[in-house]
């Protein structure tokens, strides 16, 4: 597998657009952003990527070039070509400048049937192909409140990861989304956030070798807003964000970047 190395434990926030903003839409919002980007060199700290819905990378990926500012898909077919009506492939994302892809979001396994041994084979490909990926695991409310919150992240990291060499997995990022928390407003507390990253960091250590969950980038994803991300971001083992709705707006998705570059 090849892949681009990813430095130990970086901070990355990335905005997921979701199923929003058509290419002039979307390249006006990374203008801006890229503007604000340019005004703060020390939130250069934090890396940034924009995943906006595919139509638009084309647009987005232009208007971040050269600035630093990342591109990133939100989702890839595993296969790099072949009779796969309507699907995208990892070597097409590249070529548009992509160097994430959110792989295995609660809206594509709650909603699109998306089981842990497709996201598992996404991860491989998206690696094999030169991209980023982040993987995203999470609990229902329903798991949290049966407390099966554990259970449920093993699982889900253990499918993705067991087998793989930890220089491997540390070229990739994990989001943790409870997935109660996604677009609700309900954001976890930093103790929830805290508890959960450090059960994929033990599980990590488990199923790819010991110091694994250590070197491995894990962000958090669910209602971060400009208000909350510092919160967030004062715990150590929150390493970033997946952003969805506050990154619809430039100044807001600028202040959770400042927010994480600020944090250490
Ligand atoms: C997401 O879509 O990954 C997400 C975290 O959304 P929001 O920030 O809107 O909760």
């Amino acid at each position: 597998m090849s892949a681009a190395a990813w430095p130990r434990r970086p901070r990355l926030v990335a905005g997921n657009w979701k199923m929003h903003k058509t290419p002039a839409e979307g390249a006006a919002l990374a203008r801006e952003f890229v503007a604000l980007a340019a005004a703060d060199p020390a939130a250069r700290a934090c890396r940034v990527a924009l995943c906006p819905p595919h139509p638009a990378l084309a647009a987005v990926g232009e208007a971040v070039r050269g600035s630093g500012v990342d591109l990133g898909a939100q989702n890839m077919h595993a296969e790099t070509h072949g009779a796969y009506t309507g699907e995208v492939s990892g070597p097409m994302l590249v070529s548009l400048g992509c160097r994430f892809v959110i792989l295995g979001h609660s809206e594509r396994r709650h909603g699109m049937g998306e089981t842990d041994e497709a996201v598992a084979k996404k991860t491989r490909a998206a690696l094999r192909d030169g991209l980023t990926p982040i993987v995203c695991v999470g609990e229902l409310l329903a798991e949290r409140e049966a407390d099966r919150t554990a259970e449920v992240l093993v699982r889900q990291i253990a499918a993705v990861y067991a087998g793989m060499d930890v220089a491997t997995a540390a070229a990739t990022v994990i989001a943790y989304e409870p997935v109660w928390a996604i677009g609700t407003g309900k954001v976890a507390s930093p103790e929830q956030a805290r508890d959960a990253h450090r059960v994929i960091r033990a599980t990590l250590d488990r199923v790819v070798g010991a110091g694994a969950g250590e070197r491995m980038a894990i962000l958090y994803g669910g209602s971060v807003n400009a208000g909350n991300a510092a919160t967030l971001f004062a715990e150590p083992d929150i390493d970033g964000a997946l952003v969805g709705g506050a990154s619809l707006e430039a100044a807001s998705f600028w202040k959770i970047a400042a927010a994480a570059a600020a944090a250490r």
